[in-house]
Formats: C-alpha cells, structure tokens, sequence
C-alpha cells in the first residue's frame, strides 16, 4: 500500500484521476486543488526547493509555493534534522514538550503584539478560534470585517469576503457558500477596505454591537491591496475609542516582509493577531498571538474553549522553531529583497509594454497579478475590473512554458516566491510572464 507504483503515462494518470474521483469529490482534497486553467487537478510526485514535478514528471518552477506556506523552499535542509528529532522523541502526540515553549517565547519575541501564543492547525481554526475569544472579551457579537479579505473557512467568516459584482452592497452582507446559516449574516458589518469614512460610520453605528474590527492587512487575497497611509492607524484609534478589538489577520502577511508581520512593516500595533501559512516551513502550523491580559482568558486560565486532540503536534513546532530560526538570520532577507526587487521592477517593465492590460501589486515575497486594468487597485470594487477568464488562459499558458502560477478559479489571488528561488529562476518567470501575456493579447481585444 505504502509502496504506491505512481502513474506516469497519460493512460494511467488518467485511471488514477477517474479512481480519484470516485474516492474525493472533485478528485481532490481541496476545493481550489482542482485546477480551473488546466482542466483538472495537478496531482505531484515530488517537490525540492523551488520546483515540484507532476505524476508525468513535468518540472514546473513554482510560483505559488503552497500559497505562501513553502517560503523556505520545498523540503527545506533545516527541516531534515527536526523530522529525526521528532521520530527519536516518538512523535510525542497530544503533549506539549519544552519545544512548545520555546517557539512560543520566539513569536513573542518576533511578533510585536505577542506576549502568549496559542498554536492552532490551520489558518481557518486561528481566526475561529480568535474571534470567540474577542467575542468573550468584548461581550460583543458582531464583527467589522472587509470586503476583499479573507479569514478562512469557517461560517463566521465566508461571509462579505468576496461577494460577487452584483451582491457587493447586500443587507445582511452576501454569503459564499451554501450551508452558512442566515442567522450568521447578521453578526457580520462589511466594510470597504481603504476608506475611512465608511469605517468611522461603521463603527459609530454599531459600536454597541460590534466589539472586533478584522483586518487582512495587506490584502493579499484580493489584489495585494495595501493599507493606505493612515488607514490602520485609524482603525487603531477608533477601535479604542469604542472599546473594540483590532485585530489583525496575519496568517499570510506574518514574514513576508519582514519577521513581525503586518504590524511591524506598518508601525501599527494590533490587540491580537493570527499567523499562519510559512510558520510550519511547509508542515501545518497557523497560531493566535496576543497580549496577556486577552489570551490568558483562554482555559485553563480563563473561562474560554480552546482545546484539540491536534492541536500544536510536535512535528509542527520542530517545524515552527526551524523556520524562526531562518528568518532571524539577515541573509534570509537579503534573499527575499534581492528576488523580489529583480522581480518586481521586472513585472513593472512588463506591464509598462503589455499588450493585455495588466497590474501587479505586491508586498514582500508575495503579489497579485490583475488583468483587465492598469490602475492601482486599491479597493475591493477597483478590483472587480479583473478579468477571470485571462488569468485562467495566464496560468494555462504559464504552465505550459513550465511556470505554475496556481488559477484560484481565475481571481486575483496571490502568487509568490521563496528563499529557495534564484534570480535566475526570477528571470525565467519574467521570460514566461511576457511570453504568456503576449499569447493571450487577442482573447482580451
Ligand atoms: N486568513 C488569511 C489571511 C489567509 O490568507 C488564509 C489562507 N489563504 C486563511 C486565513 C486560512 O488559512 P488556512 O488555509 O490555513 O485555513
């Protein structure tokens, strides 16, 4: 069973995708695993630095790199030694171990609204987990959340995130999966992100019922929409006039500008945060990090649930400690500054000359590419000019070249690089990206 003969030819791959789909829904694990641009989904064999091959052994270098997770690379050397040292200790399931401690006293360290830390999965159980402990601690229902933003999954939060063009102004905001309870609407005030009028009149309105105002801040999960100057620092000081929380969705913002996340590139400092995505170096780790006072209101400490049979596995926080401990050397930043100017000013130049109109915006190691417009997107409706079916024949065409921008369905997500790309990977990307937007010109005349 464990010695699973992987397919190669088109025949079998296939058989395997038809024995796919009658095991997982769709063939796959994960919604956005099923790949628009190229038909189905793109099932790997194996993964090293900033490449990965498929069952067919096409090598594709990786721009997506696990959606922000891998930002070490894939299988990164620094996590060869935990993988043994988690085996010598027997994997040690459901206690916590002095390696707990000590990757927790480091996010303190690093993260500048830390001083606890709880360690959670994923990203969608930190944001779940977070917003019951703001609603315990304000006595507060509802949230102020922005249209663009993404917080996971789960119901509290699928709601007002990215609401389709003609449901952008709905009363109670739009929901975006079936299943969510309507009652759940109601506890959610969307907002437009970037505009400080809107927020102050949310906030004034619904100061007696809202006690959290939830922020991506940069918004990667749109367009790589960054705060304007002002805007968190605003949303600080009127979250303490009206007793509420800030708080700030750093699952992917956490280290991809710099260690501290969000909160540190822009001097604004939030009553709690969640981090995720590269915190585990590839292995699944997501956390809530916040100041005392807050956090010790979890149990056993406080009166809050937060518990899990899961919950920080040992793996993980050997994961944790290696990737703090490469991103606290300077070379690691030099790295990402070095790739991504190379990067950066090369897209600029691409856009400058496209055929298709194009943008891309960007901070830190990871940015979106938007199609269909050429002016700064900077607010949710700026970004409903993306064109999904030219980002879908983008990445087909990328992927052909050997170049894996991942589709999300054709939005204007987030596409990134890691420490493990060089710049001549860099300048192969910028090749692919003029190539493929010159080959899909005519589809946007
Ligand atoms: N919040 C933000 C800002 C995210 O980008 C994501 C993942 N895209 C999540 C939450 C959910 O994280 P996960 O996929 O680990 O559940």
């Amino acid at each position: 069973m464990l010695n699973l003969n992987f397919p190669t030819t088109p025949d079998e791959i296939a058989a395997w995708y038809e024995r796919g789909r009658k095991a997982l829904p769709g063939g796959v694990c994960s919604s956005t695993r099923f790949n628009q641009a190229l038909g189905g989904p793109v099932y790997g064999s194996r993964a090293k630095g900033a490449r990965f091959w498929d069952l067919a052994g096409k090598e594709y270098l990786d721009m997506s790199m696990s959606h922000g997770a891998t930002l070490l690379g894939h299988a990164p050397e620094a996590l060869r030694e935990v993988l043994d040292i988690a085996w010598e200790r027997g994997l040690l399931c459901s206690l916590d171990t002095p390696f707990h401690i000590a990757l927790a006293e480091q996010l303190c360290e690093l993260v500048p609204c830390g001083e606890r830390v709880r360690f959670t999965n994923s990203g969608t159980e930190a944001t779940l987990h977070a917003l019951r402990l703001c609603r315990a601690h304000t006595g507060r229902d509802k949230i102020i959340r922005f249209a663009g933003h993404f917080h996971g999954y789960h119901d509290f939060t699928l709601i007002g995130g990215h609401p389709p063009r003609d449901h952008v102004n709905d009363q109670p905001p739009y929901r975006e999966s079936p299943g969510i309870p309507k009652a759940l609407a109601e506890l959610v005030i969307q907002c437009e992100y970037n505009n400080i009028a809107a927020l102050e009149e949310a906030v004034t309105l619904h100061s007696d019922e809202a006690g959290t105002i939830l922020i991506e801040p940069v918004d990667y999960n749109c367009a790589c929409i960054k705060p304007e100057p002002g805007f968190l620092q605003r949303a600080r000081d009127l979250a303490n006039q009206h007793g509420m929380l800030l708080f700030f969705d750093e699952i992917q913002s956490f280290a991809k500008k710099s260690p501290g996340g969000a909160q540190q590139d822009f001097g604004v400092l939030p009553d709690i945060c969640t981090i995720g995505k590269s915190l585990g170096a590839g292995l699944p780790l997501s956390a809530i990090v916040g100041p005392a006072y807050l956090m010790e209101k979890f149990k056993p400490t406080g009166p809050v649930a937060h518990s899990g049979t899961f919950n920080a596995p040992l793996l993980s926080m050997l994961g944790g400690l290696a990737f703090v401990t490469e991103i606290r050397k300077p070379e690691f930043w030099e790295t990402i500054n070095r790739l991504g100017e190379r990067l950066y000013s090369g897209l600029d130049e691409i856009a400058r000359n496209s055929p298709v109109p194009v943008r891309f915006q960007h901070h830190g190691s990871r940015f979106s590419i938007i199609l269909g417009t050429r002016e700064p997107v900077t607010r949710y409706q700026d970004a409903l000019a993306h064109q999904p079916e030219l980002m879908l024949a983008f990445c087909r065409e990328a992927a052909q070249r050997g170049v894996y921008f991942h589709d999300y369905g054709g939005s204007a997500c987030h596409h990134g690089y890691s420490s493990a790309h060089t710049l001549e990977d860099i300048d192969r990307v910028l090749n692919v990206v003029e190539d493929s937007l010159r080959t899909i010109a005519p589809a946007s005349a």
